[in-house]
């Protein structure tokens, strides 16, 4: 059971830093997330550690918010350029989103008065309702859609509450073919079928290859104490849980995509417009 409250911020754009240096600002619609990912790090951060809640079972929605970001928005860009990764500690669009349409109260504020960039990365299929919006702001915008894996059996084992891959995959198209700039974040890899690169290269033009070694802020150790490693043994798959591996991922997609539309970890993740 998740609980949800709505709350009115008194800030939204925050200072990026550390992995999301390339960018001015990070921009959070909600504190909390209903996915819950096993290995999401944010349950470690003062946000969640203060919470009588686990991560993955609380979300407050920050309502009333658009015009605050308008006006925060306004004020940053007299300073000099600003580049927003939405979102670094929640998902912009999950479920609770259908209905609170935050995030996309948010893109009207932003087609209103664009930011020089805006990175948007979710799991859900939800973005898509959005394409009328994220036209707008399409010279100055990508779509980053985390599919980790292929294989369903991997994807609930990790993270039992996202979207499954097959939506993912139909929403990357459907960006796609509106003329919208994606990528797929394979990120973190995950066990995967031969056929993946293949697959999500039909779908998307780039992928952001990443994993626990290289993107969880601490070269793998938060992971550790997350206890992720066990998932992989416990479903067979502790060749995995490897360092290395995510090169055979790379490989794989060097058959289907041009070197350039393959970005590793963090450059997948930069502004680049
Ligand atoms: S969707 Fe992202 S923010 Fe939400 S639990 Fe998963 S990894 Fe964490």
């Amino acid at each position: 059971m998740t609980t949800f409250s709505r709350k009115q911020p008194k800030s939204l754009l925050n200072p990026a830093s550390g992995y999301l240096t390339g960018y001015s600002h990070t921009l959070n619609p909600y504190a909390g997330c209903q996915y819950g990912c096993s290995y999401c790090y944010v349950r470690k951060m003062p946000v969640a550690l203060f919470r009588r809640e686990p991560w993955g079972e609380w979300v407050d929605a920050k309502i009333g918010s658009a015009q605050l970001l308008a006006k925060e928005l306004a004020k940053e860009k007299r300073k000099g350029p600003v580049t927003i990764f939405m979102s670094s500690s929640t998902d912009p669009y999950q479920p609770l989103e259908a209905s609170e349409q935050i995030t996309r109260s948010f893109l009207e504020a932003m087609v209103s008065d664009p930011p020089d960039f805006l990175f948007v990365q979710t799991r859900s299929p939800l973005v898509t309702r959005d394409i009328d919006l994220l036209l707008a702001l399409k010279d100055r915008l990508r779509i980053s859609m985390t599919v980790e894996t292929d294989l369903e059996s991997v994807r609930k084992a990790f993270t039992p509450s996202a979207p499954p891959v097959a939506g993912r995959l139909a929403a990357l198209r459907k960006l796609a073919e509106a003329g919208l700039p994606t990528q797929a974040a394979v990120s973190p890899v995950l066990p995967s079928s031969p056929a993946f690169a293949e697959i999500v290269a039909g779908v998307t033009d780039r992928v952001c290859i990443d994993d626990f070694f290289m993107g969880d802020g601490s070269l793998g150790r938060r992971t550790e104490t997350l206890g992720i490693r066990a998932i992989f043994e416990e479903m067979g798959f502790g060749d995995w849980y490897d360092r290395k591996r995510y090169l055979d991922i790379v490989s794989a997609f060097e058959a289907y995509l041009p070197p350039k539309r393959i970005k590793i970890s963090q450059a997948g993740f930069l502004p680049d417009v």
